[in-house]
């Protein structure tokens, strides 16, 4: 299979991806690249950065659709002096020469757009906590089309998948209909295939889970696992490299308990649940309903999160219903 082979939007996602996971790498973050939003969860110049990028990309490629991304512009235009936005326009220099302050806040400001029958998603960098303390973090991109993810591609710097002889990341990237595939982080080369595990024992299954206790309800979580009867190590990783991890079949099942009255954003499940579908997995919330891609920033009509290799899908929701009931 070759990226063109994947359909137009697809390998324009697996290569905008692409770019943003060599430029995030490239991205030496210290401790004063690092800013706090006003929910306290730290963004770095890699997130205005990668967002700066790939708006600009989307902009040249698909000029009418309009993108939802996580970050905003906000903060840099508060302090228009600071050092941030100084070392933002620094690296984006290097990508897009010549691009002023002004036109760099209104790049980032691009990912304000409205989700509507068509558009596109991006979380710059999914698991900032993970790129900052050495674990993994990726860049997450989807299309979106009346509330049903066509288009997914996600840029790994740091994974590499079983089987790899290196740790040179790479890129997911999936279309509908048409597999999840593996690429690497230069582009070309055939893309391999990604297929989820076989397994279907729940004692053996494999939990992908977060590294932040702070992002799940433990108690639920761990109720599960009793339920299920589960007897593996965890698999533990921030970012939706979790998602790339179930779709390359090196974990079998990842569940995600929101704490009361967290609803998931958009950008944190669209692109990691297409490439575990497309790899032959299942994706639902935790009742079993689908996703719907269609109700804002959040996923409003769903709560929570069980992805698998598909054969466990029903053994995890029925682990889920008896262990909170
Ligand atoms: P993970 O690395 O799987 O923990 O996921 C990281 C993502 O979790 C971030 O991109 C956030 O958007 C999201 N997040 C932040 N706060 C919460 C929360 N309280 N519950 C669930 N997810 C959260
Ligand atoms: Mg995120």
């Amino acid at each position: 299979m070759t990226l063109t082979e994947l359909g137009e939007e697809a390998a324009a996602a697996a290569e905008m991806m692409a770019e943003a996971a060599r430029l995030a790498r490239r991205v030496q973050v210290s401790a004063a690249d690092v800013g706090a939003k006003s929910d306290q969860s730290p963004v770095t110049i890699a997130d205005f950065a990668v967002q700066a990028l790939v708006a600009r990309r989307l902009g040249t490629r698909f000029p009418g659709d309009p993108l939802v991304a996580e970050e905003d512009a906000a903060a840099l235009r508060d302090d228009p002096a600071g050092a941030l936005g100084a070392r933002v326009a620094e690296v984006i220099a290097g990508v897009e020469p010549g691009l002023g302050m002004g036109d760099l806040l209104d790049a980032i400001d691009r990912g304000r757009g409205e989700p509507s029958g068509r558009y596109w998603t991006l979380d710059p960098i999914d698991g900032t906590k993970g790129l900052l303390h050495g674990g993994q973090y990726v860049t997450a991109l989807a299309l979106v089309i009346d509330g049903a993810v066509v288009v997914a591609a996600i840029g790994c710097p740091r994974l590499s998948l079983r089987g790899a002889t290196d740790a040179d990341g790479g890129v997911a990237v999936a279309a509908r209909g048409r597999g999840s595939w593996w690429m690497p982080m230069s582009g070309g080369a055939p893309l391999a295939r990604l297929t989820v595990s076989g397994q279907s024992d729940p004692a053996a299954a494999r939990i992908a889970d977060s590294r932040e206790a702070a992002h799940s309800d433990r108690v639920r979580q761990d109720a599960m696992l009793k339920a299920l009867g589960c007897q593996a190590a965890p698999v533990l990783m921030d970012s939706q490299a979790k998602h790339v991890a179930v779709a390359a079949g090196d974990a079998d099942v990842l569940v995600r308990f929101p704490r009361a009255g967290y609803r998931e954003a958009i950008w944190d499940q669209a692109a990691g649940a297409l490439v575990i579908e497309e790899a032959g997995g299942r994706v639902s919330d935790l009742a079993g309903r689908p996703f719907d891609f269609s109700t804002g920033r959040r996923l409003t009509r769903n709560e929570g999160l069980v992805a698998t290799n598909r054969r466990l899908h029903d053994a995890v929701l029925a682990a889920i219903a008896r262990g909170t009931t």
